[in-house]
């Protein structure tokens, strides 16, 4: 349970002052829902309001603060009229002005014949001075709390800097100071001040600490991050394992009828899994590898071990086409080994699914492919002994446990074709044991890339028309249009009638909105050779295998992160044909987009990709997106904070090494943190969480 101290962090922002059902969205918008995401949102930069000149020394364009009499009001005389207010001192006047000013408010606030502090950016206009829309009036005697140094928030439409500043201002007031939960020693040695006058310091940026107290925040943050992996790790190492091993029998089969023999990534890698299965401990790995590099093979062959010991194994894939494209894969080979594979997706309803669960509860099942649906309660193992779960990313670290609670002493192999740099890989998976297939399955020929202004798509459609009149299969992949999934389906469906019109129909067209049957059938009569273009949405973008497909086209390219474009280059170039990759461009190009569109050109090696792009601009493009699945931090920046990565982690395992149920005073005090940055499940892993 969370304590009780951290409840009115907690609480809906609607708890704040001034905050109704009406702001409420906004503040969300902004910020998230809950008062502790206020105390996150952190100002870019500062107004100083110190400058109190009279109205004569009022310079144009300047924020200033002035103490001024209430002379009269002038009420607007139409709608498109500002409410004006008409004030002075000894030395002059000038006027507030109010857009859509309301007169019953304004003169509550503006009582003609009294004296207000007045604070705003002064403007010279028409031989006039003005201030229109006062950012603070207050009555005198509060001049003092008017006149200083204010934060800038970023803000979002209906919401004003003053309402924003007004609301943190109550969020903070209500923040406690918390019993320290970072190390005495290595606090002082950082020179970091409490996490509450932190907090404080980092809201006032022109404080001599912000830095300092952004850094102490940023490291809270990942302490937290690092201390729940530890614990949740810990939890799985705590759980007894089983020692897996095989005859090698349904192994060798399967080897006999694969049309290769595997890589050295693969044979390494495999070898890393056969150990920790056959340890009694429970394995927890993580399989990296780009796109093409084979780690479904692998996979195969691991849960091969787990059948020949006389269990089950289950593989879960994000997506119901990956679902079905592994079982087509698997399938012919599990045929040429006897085994006795089936397949469970959320489409599967009724008999037919009954059938399959009965089946997978009596053991009848020796092979379990699907996606989510095999978390559902109802499905139970006779005895599984080994899941692997694909493309790891797109599920939560919760879900992971529910499905190792479907059999006894589960090992898990998770896969990930995203690339991840080493420093970065602590941020997502703690330390979770990680082989890597870092070698591509020999006779791949490199992706020829051409990155191309859309000014000559008419040139590269003909070329596309060429290349197809030669036999080549091609995906042309549509713009991603920002926050509009309807106009990413307007563009796609434009580009498959001009590109219909030009080449006649053995063109199809796959997105997002399309229901699943549909989409499969798609894709099907494109892998059989039926469509020679595939237009699409980036719903292609993991793991589809064509590998008779060599061209790839990519319009807007500049509008994809550099992982999305890494990984839709990689449907192409998995046959023996030449293949290549078109990025159009469109005007105007940003740096960052033509430095990333040169990365793309000038290599195909993911991991040199990720390191780039993390160079780049910290990893936001490649990593920080919610499509990355790693985990988005609040406080901390890795390109400036990364250093501190390896601190926290390292610190969480001293700690857990020493009071792994965290009870100590600093244990109890690091549940709060915990709790503080929603590491909620984390606690619940403890005995007494
Ligand atoms: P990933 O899932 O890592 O993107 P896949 O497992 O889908 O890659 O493998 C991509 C393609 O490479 C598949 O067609 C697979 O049959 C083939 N492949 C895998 N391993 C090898 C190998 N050692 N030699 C040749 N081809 C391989
Ligand atoms: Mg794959």
């Amino acid at each position: 349970m969370r304590p009780d101290l951290l409840n009115p962090l907690f609480a809906p922002v609607t708890s704040l002052p001034g905050v109704g059902p009406r702001l409420q969205p906004l503040y969300g918008k902004l910020a998230g829902g809950k008062v502790v995401d206020l105390l996150w949102h952190l100002p870019s930069g500062v107004i100083d309001r110190r400058f109190a000149p009279t109205v004569a020394e009022a310079p144009d364009g300047k924020v200033a603060t002035l103490v001024l009499r209430v002379e009269a009001h002038f009420p607007s005389s139409s709608p498109k009229r500002p409410y004006r207010v008409r004030m002075a001192d000894d030395t002059g006047f000038l006027h507030l002005v109010f857009f859509h000013g309301r007169e019953d408010w304004l003169r509550q606030q503006l009582p003609e014949g009294e004296w207000r502090v007045v604070s705003g950016t002064v403007e010279h206009f028409n031989n006039e001075i003005q201030i229109t829309h006062p950012d603070h009036i207050a009555p005198v005697e509060r001049k003092a709390e008017v006149m200083v140094v204010e934060p800038v928030y970023p803000l979002t439409a209906g919401l004003t800097g003053r309402m924003v500043g007004k609301t943190i201002k109550a969020a903070l007031a209500r923040t406690p100071e918390l019993v320290e939960w970072q190390d005495a020693a290595w606090l002082a040695r950082q020179g970091w001040p409490s996490w509450r006058r932190a907090l404080d310091a980092a809201h006032h940026p022109d404080d001599d600490g912000e830095s300092q107290a952004r850094r102490r925040l940023a490291f809270d943050e990942l302490l937290a991050n690092q201390l729940a992996l530890a614990l949740v790790r810990m939890r799985m190492r705590a759980l007894k394992g089983r020692p897996l091993t095989g005859d090698g029998r349904l192994r060798l089969a399967v080897m006999a009828a694969l049309p290769f023999s595997l890589t050295g990534a693969q044979t390494r890698s495999l070898a890393e899994i056969d150990a920790d299965m056959a340890a009694p401990l429970r394995m927890l790995r993580l399989l990296q590898g780009d796109v093409g590099s084979g780690k479904t093979v692998v996979a195969l062959l691991a849960m091969l071990t787990a059948v020949e010991a006389g269990a089950q194994a289950a593989m879960m894939a994000p997506t119901e086409i990956l679902a079905r494209q592994h079982f087509a894969t698997i399938a012919p080979l599990a045929d040429a080994a006897g085994l006795r594979l089936a397949l469970l997706t959320g489409r599967d309803k009724g008999k037919a699914r009954d059938k399959v669960l009965a089946a997978l509860s009596a053991g009848d099942i020796d092979i379990l492919i699907g996606t989510h649906a095999l978390f559902q309660e109802d499905v139970a193992f006779r005895d599984l002994a080994l899941a692997v779960i694909d493309e790891q990313h797109r599920f939560g670290v919760h879900q992971r446990l529910e499905l190792a609670a479907k059999g006894v002493a589960v090992d898990m192999l998770v896969m990930t074709a995203t690339p991840i740099p080493r420093t970065l890989l602590l941020t997502a998976y703690g330390d979770m044991d990680a082989s890597r297939l870092d070698e591509k399955p020999p006779g791949r020929k490199p992706v020829d890339t051409r990155v191309i202004s859309l000014d000559r798509l008419d040139e590269m459609a003909a070329a596309v028309g060429r290349a197809v009149a030669s036999g080549a299969r091609v995906y042309w992949v549509c713009p991603l249009v920002e926050e509009s999934e309807t106009s990413d389906l307007a563009a796609a469906e434009e580009r498959h009638r001009h590109l219909s019109q030009m080449f006649g129909d053995r063109i199809g067209l796959v997105h997002g909105r399309m229901k699943g049957p549909a989409k499969d059938k798609v894709m099907e009569r494109f892998a059989a050779g039926e469509l020679d273009i595939l237009v699409a949405t980036t719903v292609i973008e993991v793991g589809v295998d064509v590998p008779a497909a060599t061209v790839m086209v990519i319009e807007h390219a500049e509008r994809f992160g550099l992982a999305q474009l890494h990984q839709l280059r990689g449907r192409v170039g998995r046959g023996d044909k030449d293949s290549r990759c078109l990025l159009l461009y469109g005007q105007p190009l940003g740096e960052v987009a033509k430095a990333r569109l040169e990365i793309m050109r000038a290599t195909e090696d993911g991991f040199r990709i990720a390191e780039e792009d993390l160079r780049l601009r910290g990893g936001g493009e490649m990593l920080g997106t919610r499509q990355s699945g790693l985990p988005e931090f609040r406080m901390a920046d890795l390109a400036r904070d990364g250093d501190l990565l390896a601190v926290a982690r390292d610190d969480s395992r001293l700690v857990l090494d020493r009071d792994p149920e965290l009870n100590s005073p600093r244990g109890k005090a690091l549940r709060v943190l915990l709790y503080l940055f929603e590491r909620d499940a984390a606690v619940r892993t403890l005995r007494s969480g």
